[in-house]
């Protein structure tokens, strides 16, 4: 445990040496504890290093939809919490946006806000906090509360940066041209659709529509997709955001992202199969995207950076996506888990089970910071909660991928469940489920929480 009036920034990282030490502090110390004891637990995944935020609502409550802060199984009320005493004169005017349920308002305020309310809340929640006995009141259980879309999302995005995932892909529909041209030089990405993101929990309906003629027949196909797939992607939220016609330089872009989440861009295969060319995804695409509750905070990521490289041969990005700081530490290292729950597994009380692992590192080729200085370059403006998907985030084996799509080598492999049943893509009850979590030695292990979603029958 640390011991209260532990220096700041006392905390230093041996691995991180040479990295920007303002980014590494002593809310990221390994040996912080908590007065919150689920917090202290080693497999949580919101210990005091952590501290995302998420917007939730009392089960069976009438009240208005609040912000909180996870703290191991319980969630801060910011309400409550903002109209205790105890903090200081700078914190107040940062909790008013939150106590007034509107994160997109505190996104504005910009990375400085942020950083600084992180310190509060973590000596706030700290093990011997003067402020315990006034927040232990505002504390509500997880499994008591319901949790909806974290903000408002104006626009969202969806990137395509999982080369590995790029070329499987690719080879499926182009054997002999997996990756096309401009994929090692342009963050390659389109505007889907910000009406349809649902908050995790929320079930999927599987999406109709058409299909490419079948062999022989003159007219496409119409009816229930048949197949029907996730995609295993993060989405990066949007902070202060940039005025129309005023791009983010890549240096500036990191402070730009206010947290991560887990996001499942659910995909209609056979309705993109059909539709996509010349202008890319639709319909396939905008039926559902989920996202999971809590935004992790850059923050909170400090520790988990990693460097941004490139293969031998392959091009190193022109100027205005490159720079010493994204080099160094532009990378996320994120541990992603698919899991699979059937309906009869359900009815059988067996829990989900692991369909693939996959690193974020490993699997991106462009980092959340060369997503936001590509997004503005042309001017382009980002507001405050904008989604930006990274795209599926397959890892370079075949077992490490982030479809199924890639699992089942296009529909022709069926993967076999541990109850016997198989699957190419989904069924209509199947339950899928995302987690994510960070771990490394000398660093406090943090979670995503996750992201699920059931497939019900078509319309
Ligand atoms: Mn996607």
């Amino acid at each position: 445990m640390s011991p209260p009036g532990r220096p700041k920034g006392e905390f230093r990282s041996a691995q991180h040496e040479g990295f920007p030490m303002t980014s590494i502090d002593h809310t990221h110390d390994p040996a912080l504890m908590s007065w919150v004891a689920s917090a202290n637990a080693a497999d949580t995944d919101f210990p005091v290093q952590n501290l995302p935020f998420g917007r939730f609502q009392r089960t069976g409550s009438d009240a208005a939809w609040r912000i909180g802060v996870a703290i191991g199984d319980q969630v801060l009320d910011l309400q409550q919490a903002a109209a205790q005493p105890g903090w200081g004169t700078d914190v107040p005017p940062l909790l008013v946006p939150l106590a007034a349920g509107d994160l997109n308002a505190f996104m504005a305020m910009g990375g400085a806000a942020r950083r600084a309310l992180r310190q509060a809340l973590s000596q706030a929640l700290a093990a011997g906090a003067p402020q315990q006995a006034a927040l232990a009141p505002c504390l509500v259980a997880q499994s008591g509360v319901e949790m909806g879309l974290p903000c408002r999302i104006g626009d969202y995005t969806d990137f395509y940066v999982g080369i590995h995932h790029a070329t499987a892909v690719g080879k499926i529909f182009r054997p002999d041209n997996p990756l096309l041209p401009n994929y090692k030089w342009v963050p390659i990405g389109y505007h889907g659709r910000a009406s349809s993101v649902v908050p995790s929990g929320t079930p999927i309906r599987r999406p109709r529509g058409q299909t490419a003629p079948a062999a022989g027949a003159t007219t496409p196909g119409f009816g229930p997709s048949q197949r029907l797939d996730l995609e295993l992607e993060l989405g990066y939220f949007i902070g202060a955001g940039n005025a129309l016609g005023m791009p983010i330089a890549i240096d500036d872009a990191d402070d730009q992202v206010f947290g991560v989440a887990l996001f499942n861009d659910w995909s209609a295969r056979d309705l993109q199969a059909w539709e996509y060319q010349p202008l890319g995804p639709f319909l396939g695409k905008s039926f559902a995207s989920s996202v999971s509750p809590w935004l992790v905070t850059l923050e909170a990521l400090a520790p988990f950076r990693a460097p941004f490289t490139r293969p031998d041969g392959d091009p190193q990005p022109l100027p205005y996506l490159d720079s010493a700081a994204n080099r160094a530490a532009g990378a996320l290292d994120i541990q992603l888990q698919v899991l699979l729950q059937t309906a009869a597994m359900r009815e059988a009380g067996l829990p989900p089970t692991l369909v693939s692992t996959s690193s974020a590192a490993q699997a991106a080729y462009w980092t959340p910071g060369q997503l936001v200085a590509h997004h503005t370059v042309n001017g382009c403006n980002l507001r405050p909660g904008d989604l930006l998907g990274s795209g599926t985030l397959s890892g370079p084996t075949p077992a490490q991928a982030g479809s199924l799509l890639e699992l089942s080598q296009g529909g022709k492999q069926p993967i076999t469940l541990p109850n016997g049943e198989q699957r190419t893509f989904l069924q209509d009850g199947d339950t899928l489920v995302l987690a994510g979590h960070c771990s490394r030695p000398g660093a406090r292990r943090i979670g995503f929480g996750s992201c699920a979603g059931t497939v019900l029958p078509a319309l």
